[in-house]
């Protein structure tokens, strides 16, 4: 079965790749199309922005598409950044500018009301314009110091209670298993190894 990802972040098609072994999926990237129409993420929720790349992007290609949207949720700020997490200090902030924005809206906040969740909509699109969605939410805290160097985005903020640590202190392997990602995946995998039996 080949699927064509909805991303441009070979990165991201590495870490799907791995997630989907022994399943006999080739997935390819954007990078492998020309000309791609431009795509406005302008959708009120994850799942709306998910399946609005999917179509756009199944239609050009005539593919079967996979695409996913995520983002970081904080509980006292009403939900921010929300599906504005990548631009949340604006368009083409750094991940540290996203981050020093977000500890200064929580400077003072204590521990207990800085609950936060991750979120991941998935939106497997066939090409007759049938699609599966899939979605999955990891909960945690916002904590106000740096700690760890792995990952990208929030996670050098976001602790799990759990474990004790920020998403960046887990090794990619551990966070791919737990994370709002992981598990959506996770599902999406179940699912595709029911049709592909
Ligand atoms: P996208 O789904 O790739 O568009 O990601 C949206 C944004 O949400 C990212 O740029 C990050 O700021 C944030 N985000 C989504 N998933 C994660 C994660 O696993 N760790 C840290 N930040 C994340």
């Amino acid at each position: 079965m080949r699927i064509v990802f909805a991303t441009k972040n070979e990165g991201k098609v590495k870490e799907i790749t791995e997630m989907l072994t022994f399943m006999n999926i080739e997935l390819i990237s954007l990078n492998h199309f020309e000309s791609l129409p431009e795509i406005v993420e302008d959708g009120k929720t994850y799942l709306e922005n998910a399946l609005k790349k999917a179509k756009i992007i199944s239609e050009f290609t005539g593919e079967i598409v996979l695409a996913d949207d995520s983002g970081l949720q904080v509980d006292i700020l009403g939900g921010e950044p929300g599906i504005y997490s990548a631009r949340y200090a604006g368009e083409g902030a750094t991940d540290e500018e996203n981050n020093a924005k977000l500890l200064a809206k929580l400077k003072d906040v204590p521990r207990e009301l800085r609950t936060a969740s991750f979120f991941c909509a998935l939106v497997l699109y066939h090409q007759d314009g049938d699609y599966n969605s899939f979605e999955a939410e990891w909960q945690g805290r916002i904590i106000d110091e740096r700690r760890g160097t792995n990952g990208f985005g929030y996670d050098p903020i976001f602790l799990s209670p759990q474990l004790n640590k920020t998403a960046a202190e887990l090794p990619p392997e551990i966070k791919n298993t737990i994370s709002h990602r992981g598990q959506a995946f996770a599902k999406l995998k179940s699912h595709l190894g029911k049709k592909i039996k």
